[in-house]
Order: structure tokens, then sequence, then C-alpha cells
């Protein structure tokens, strides 16, 4: 099996980042996610330098929906990282885990007026994606006297090979401001005083394996930056979005471009592009599930096997703790942690413990022979895992754990029953 560096077999256990998987289930409880803070950081930095050494000046963004802790933020915000951010919630998380307002970009289709009155606030740019938006926008920033920086997101409507639910740059997507009406929308910002036009934005999807994507959405900026510029508007940044891919597949040779190659593709056209052009805006880019993703492991624990159409192993967590199975098909790779090393045996079938018969995490999966009280991981589960977790079935959320230079401790405790009912109140007829 593939594995990356963090994760490796010892006599048969599997391990993250040193740390034994079944001695951190008996000390944190399960279900349970650990990450490997170190992985982040050396993805973050593959990112920054190896698009830092090919154009002078250069943005990480991470995108902050991909995996929200703020120790994560924090790690990243540590050496240097900005952060896309897509509520008010991110923002002020990012804020608070030390990033320059400057260095946050504000996305999203369908901010509220609150939203934007906090972006102005505190001084974040913000990626516009509607001409209402724009005018909700200019209104807030000059009853607060102020003029927001802002980019247009712009729908390349480039056809992208991944998941449907997940390809954001589609002609047909509720993303961004169609390409052909891109060059009006910034006239129109021109004519806002509570607004500056200083950049320019694409997402095209997430889970993207393939360059050339990426390069057709470059070669689309560099076209309408061109027009922009003659527009008489001072581009200051480009920003190309996130959506590299990551290979789920351990079993089989499944590749994904490294931040090197994106960068050995990427960089030239906008180089070239911009250099024709005659200026040297900043490079944003915005990777969320390609510097978080392999981090993580969630660990279950085998609550009963059955025999039935299929065999089954019951665990305890579901899609209520990591939904991607079940809302995009999504395959993850399973490790019995305690027999790391051993030979399948059987056909498993995967299945959480929430009332619903899609609640399978993996299907139809060669392990070694599985028993009630075995521990499994899953992998790949840091980004859209806990982010996209929820309490259905009124089932806390599990503690999340990082791990680093040989340390473990907490950055998230486990839910209790308590958070879950906190926020209820009876109304008055009822109590
Ligand atoms: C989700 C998102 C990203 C990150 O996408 P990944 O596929 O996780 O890299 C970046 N930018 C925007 C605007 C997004 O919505």
């Amino acid at each position: 099996m593939n594995l990356p560096p963090h994760i490796t077999v010892q006599d048969g256990r599997l391990k993250i980042g040193g740390f034994d998987c079944g001695d951190l289930a008996e000390r944190y409880g399960t279900p349970l996610y650990v990450t490997d803070q170190d992985r982040i950081i050396a993805l973050f930095h593959a990112y920054r330098n190896e698009l830092a050494t090919r154009y002078p000046r250069v943005k990480v963004l991470y995108a902050a929906k991909a995996n929200g802790n703020l120790a994560i933020l924090r790690a990243l915000a540590r050496e240097g990282a900005g952060a896309d951010v897509f509520s008010s919630g991110e923002l002020t998380l990012a804020l608070s885990a030390g990033m320059a307002p400057g260095d946050l970009l504000f996305n999203g289709s369908s901010k509220s007026r609150q939203d934007l009155a906090l972006a102005v606030e505190k001084g974040v740019p913000v990626s516009v994606d509607s001409l209402d938006e724009l005018h909700v926008l200019d209104e807030v920033s000059r009853q607060a006297g102020r003029v927001t920086p802002i980019a247009f997101r712009v729908n390349p409507a480039l056809d992208v090979p991944t998941h449907p639910k997940i390809a954001t740059g589609l002609a047909t997507s509720k993303f961004g401001i169609p390409h052909g009406m891109i060059r009006d929308a910034y006239r129109e910002a021109m004519k806002c005083e509570g607004v500056l036009p200083v950049g320019i934005h694409c997402h095209i999807g997430s889970q993207i394996l393939d360059l050339q994507p990426f390069v057709e959405a470059a070669r689309v900026m560099v076209e309408i930056v061109r027009d922009l510029v003659a527009m008489g508007i001072r581009i200051e940044f480009v920003d190309l979005g996130g959506g590299l891919g990551i290979p789920y597949h351990h079993q089989v040779d499944e590749r994904a471009p490294s931040p090197r190659e994106y960068a050995e593709a990427v960089v030239p056209v906008i180089r070239k592009g911009l250099g024709e052009i005659g200026i040297t805006p900043g490079l944003w880019v915005e990777p969320g599930r390609s510097l978080v993703a392999d981090s993580t492991i969630l660990l279950t624990r085998v609550n009963s096997t059955k025999k039935a159409h299929k065999n089954f192993v019951n665990v305890d967590a579901g899609f209520n703790l990591l939904v991607r199975p079940a809302m995009y098909e999504a395959y993850h790779e399973v490790i019995v942690a305690g027999k790391a090393d051993m030979q399948p045996a059987e056909t498993y079938t995967v299945a959480g413990p929430i009332c619903e018969s899609g609640d399978i995490l993996a299907a139809d999966r060669r392990l070694p022979a599985v028993h009630e009280g075995d521990l499994l991981a899953v992998l790949d589960t840091g980004a859209y895992g806990f982010s996209m977790s929820s309490q259905y079935n009124c089932r806390p959320r599990c503690a999340e754990v990082l791990v680093y230079h040989g340390q473990a401790a907490l950055m998230r405790r486990a839910e209790t029953i308590e958070d879950l009912t906190a926020p209820m109140q009876l109304p008055p007829w009822l109590s």
C-alpha cells in the first residue's frame, strides 16, 4: 500500500506521526480524528516555494472550509498563510488564528448584508459573485466610510473532469459571473465609490487530478486581465482558486499532480501572459483539500460484525462524521489498525451507526478478518471530514487530536449530549 510519510506500519500496527493508533484510541476514545501538523506545514511550504521560485509575488490562501479547526488555521498562520473564507464564521476564525485581514479573501455566492458589513469592518477583500452583491457591498462600504478592495469571481465555463457536485466552473454552476459578462461587471464596479476592483478570482472545482483545466483557467484569466487593464483597472492580484486533487486510492498507483507539477504547468502561462500585458500582480492560490486531506485519519471502533447478504462491519463513525462517501460516492481507504500487515481474508462493507441505509463508509473492501472491538482507520479524512460533520441522530461530534513532533493533544474535545441539548428550549406552552 502507498502511504504518505507520516503514516507508517510497525509490527503490524498503524501509526500516525509516530503515534500508535491503538494507543491514541485508548487515550482519547473513538471515534477520533487525528491530524499530523507537520504534514500540513510541509505541503504548505511545497506550494509556496514551488510557486515563489517561479513567480515573484505569491500568496497561498488556505481554503478554511476544508478543515476549520482553529489549531490548523493557527499552524498555517504561523507559516504566513492567508485564507479563503466562505462565511462570517470562517472569517472570524481566520482572524483569531492570527491571519492578517489583507491575507484573506471573502468568497461565496450568497453573502448577507451582515457578512459584507463584517468584511468591510475588518478590512477583508471580497470576491464579489453578482451585481446585486456589488451594489449591497458598495452601499455598506460607503455607509462605513470605507473603500473595500474587491475581485470578481469569474466563471470560466470550463468542463472539468471531477464529481458533478464539486465541479464549480461549469457554465451551469451557481458560482461566479459568466466569463462573457465579466467586463461589464468591472465597468459597473468602477462607478461605485465604496469598492475598488483590484483583483480577479476563479475556482474551477475540487478533486481535479488533471492539470489541463488549471492551465485553461489561467489562460482565460489572463485574457480577461488584458481587457481589464485596457479599461484602466489596476489589477493587484490574480487568484486561481484551489481544486488540486489527492490520490484517495492507496492500493493502486493513483497519482495526483504535486504542487511542483501544478506550478510548472500554471505559472508559465501566467508569467508570459501578464508579462505581455506589462504587469506583475500578486499570484494567489487557494488550496484546501491538497493541503489537509492526507494529514488526517478517522479512527473508528468496530461495534459488531454481521453476516447478512454482505459481511457488515458496524463501526462507531458514520456519515455524521464523514459524509463524503454518502454525498459524493467518495472512496476512502480503510486499514485495520492492529492488523495492518495482514493479508485480506474477507470482503467487508463498513457501515456507520446512523439510521440511514446510505450510511456506508466503505463498500466491498478486502480486509483481514475483522472482529468486534477492532479499530479501523479511515484515511485521507482531513478535508471535508470534520468540517462537514453533523449531529444527526443526536450524536455528539467526536474529538480531534493534533500530533506534532512527538506530542499529541486535543484540538477539539468531544461534544457531550449536554452540548447537543444546550441550545434547545421549550416554547412557553410546553414548559
Ligand atoms: C472550496 C474552495 C477552495 C478549495 O478547494 P479545494 O478543492 O479543497 O482545494 C478554494 N477556493 C474556493 C473559492 C473554494 O470555494
